[in-house]
């Protein structure tokens, strides 16, 4: 066993089984550990008050459970929206958003600490992948939160730093444990998985049965300037990438939401959204425009509130469902992952 097997919170409740009966108990045990992991959500096994001493001491020797520290909160007086640096027990630093909407309290976590895929107008890669998150990790953002704002949570976005299916494993793992009936069962409706797009990935979630809606990042409408924006692009083509959404809501069901950040002169024309709307046209879906945030370290410009408009017009003109993000915690942010980078830098 490594030093990530031994971890409690990423263990599924047969996992857990299987460590009661190395530790000399009945295996109805396990069910009271999980749910004071995902029920309670408790911080340490000294909270497991209905184990015997011995038996959380025995715990505490042999086995961790990933807690994460909250190392700032910024509250946006704006519309409430609050981030949230996490510290790791490793000392990596990561981010997660919780958002207030009419229909519920939303949360966004990070997938990895950094990521390694590239995209030119993103923040969270340019200090390059550091590690995977582990199923704990990415829990403890919601169950932290959850602590943190005294709310539930309704719905989450993995749409943080990292690209989720870069993580798939574990990724797959938190969906399961996210949603167990014994645990904060959320429900399979209310998560949205974005990706930039890793084909094979893409066809082995769909066989999961986990019908969670998966966001493509999109960005483009042809090969070469997707390429431009996004180095994944170069793997695996456009073409593939919409077969493999169409699978996806083939065996899923859930309608492809497409993500297209708008670049100020790079991918917001009228050709563009034409091409737009004739490449997704047949795919059951919805696009969501998100006018780019800059980067201080990239040139992108933002496109303005009618330049928005005006593409989402024409994209409503030719049959395509789109709206545009409105934009949540405009005080407290930057881009994605600019606010981790620049607490690193100051620390
Ligand atoms: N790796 C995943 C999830 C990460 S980001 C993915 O690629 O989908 C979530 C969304 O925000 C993606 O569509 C991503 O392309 C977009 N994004 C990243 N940086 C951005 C920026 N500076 N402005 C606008 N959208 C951005």
């Amino acid at each position: 066993m490594n030093n990530e097997q031994k971890e409690l919170r990423s263990m599924s409740l047969e996992e857990l089984q299987q460590v009661m009966v190395l530790a000399g108990e009945k295996p109805f045990r396990a069910k009271q550990v999980f749910e004071w992991l995902h029920k309670k959500q408790v911080s340490s096994i000294e909270e497991m008050t209905n184990l015997s001493k011995k038996l959380r001491t025995y715990l505490k020797e042999n086995y961790t459970v990933d807690t994460l520290k909250v190392a700032k909160e910024l509250i946006s007086s704006i519309d409430g929206t609050r981030k949230y640096l996490f510290k790791l027990s490793d000392g990596n630093i990561i981010e997660s958003v919780w958002m207030n909407y009419k229909h519920g309290n939303s949360v966004c976590i990070s997938s990895q600490v950094g990521c390694r895929m590239g995209c030119k107008f993103c923040a969270s890669t340019l200090g390059g992948l550091v590690r995977n998150l582990r199923p704990s990790e990415m829990l403890e953002q919601i169950y932290r939160i959850k602590e943190a704002t005294g709310q539930r949570v309704d719905s989450i976005v993995i749409m943080g730093s990292g690209e989720p299916l870069d993580n798939y494993d574990s990724v797959v793992r938190f969906l399961r444990l996210i949603t167990d009936e014994n645990g904060e069962n959320l429900s399979r409706r209310a998560i949205t998985l974005s990706t930039c797009g890793i084909v094979p990935r893409i066809y082995d979630l769909a066989k999961e049965n986990l019908p969670i809606t998966l966001a493509l990042s999109l960005h483009a409408t042809t090969n070469e300037e997707r390429i431009e924006l996004m180095p994944i692009a170069r793997k695996y083509s456009l073409d593939e990438v919409l077969e493999a959404c169409e699978y996806y809501f083939k065996q899923t069901g859930r309608r492809i939401s497409f993500e297209y950040s708008l670049v100020k002169d790079v991918n917001n024309s009228k050709e563009h959204a034409k091409r737009l709307s004739e490449l997704i046209s047949k795919t059951n879906s919805h696009v969501n425009l998100i006018p780019v945030n800059p980067v201080k370290e990239r040139s992108f410009e933002t496109v303005t509130r009618k330049q928005a408009e005006d593409f989402q017009k024409m994209l409503e003109k030719n049959g395509v469902n789109a709206t545009i993000r409105r934009e949540m915690g405009r005080d407290i942010s930057g881009a994605c992952g600019q606010l981790r980078r620049s607490f690193i830098e100051k620390n």
